[in-house]
């Protein structure tokens, strides 16, 4: 690191996110092939319904995100479980509440895309997630 003109930085930076851009892709290709997952197609049957098309729109939002930060394959960081629909962002430093009071609720997978990604979050399952907060509650006490 240490580019000497901030443009150089730039333009690496760039590279280095179009280049995951890329891997994400590939992940997600074969997520949904392992998975038998043919979102594209049930989109394509339910053209008219703006609704369901919406929450495809979302979910491909969810599969891109939770794509970024389990670094390929979507995962539970701590058990491994690839169960997209048991899968939610963690933030690392608890600080979840705060955050989702910003952008509420399913936005949530827009707003990180949309800020590229920023650091402290992590793929948990359902059930790590609880595991967390109940753990965070007891020891604050
Ligand atoms: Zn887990």
């Amino acid at each position: 690191m240490g580019y000497k003109n901030p443009e150089d930085a730039k333009r690496k930076n760039k590279e280095r996110y179009e280049a995951k851009k890329e891997f994400i892709k590939e992940q997600m290709r074969e997520y949904y092939h392992k998975n038998k997952i043919r979102w594209d197609i049930s989109r394509e049957r339910n053209k008219k319904n703006v609704k369901i098309h919406d929450r495809n729109k979302n979910h491909k939002k969810k599969m891109i995100v939770m794509c970024y930060y389990s670094n390929g394959i979507p995962m539970c960081a701590m058990c491994g479980i690839t169960d997209i629909d048991m899968l939610t962002i963690d933030h690392v430093n608890n600080n979840g509440a705060e955050h989702r009071k910003i952008v509420k609720g399913s936005s949530l997978y827009k707003s990180l895309i949309d800020s590229n990604f920023p650091e402290g979050f992590q793929v948990l399952c359902a059930n790590h997630n609880l595991k967390k907060e109940i753990e965070r509650h007891r020891y604050a006490e």
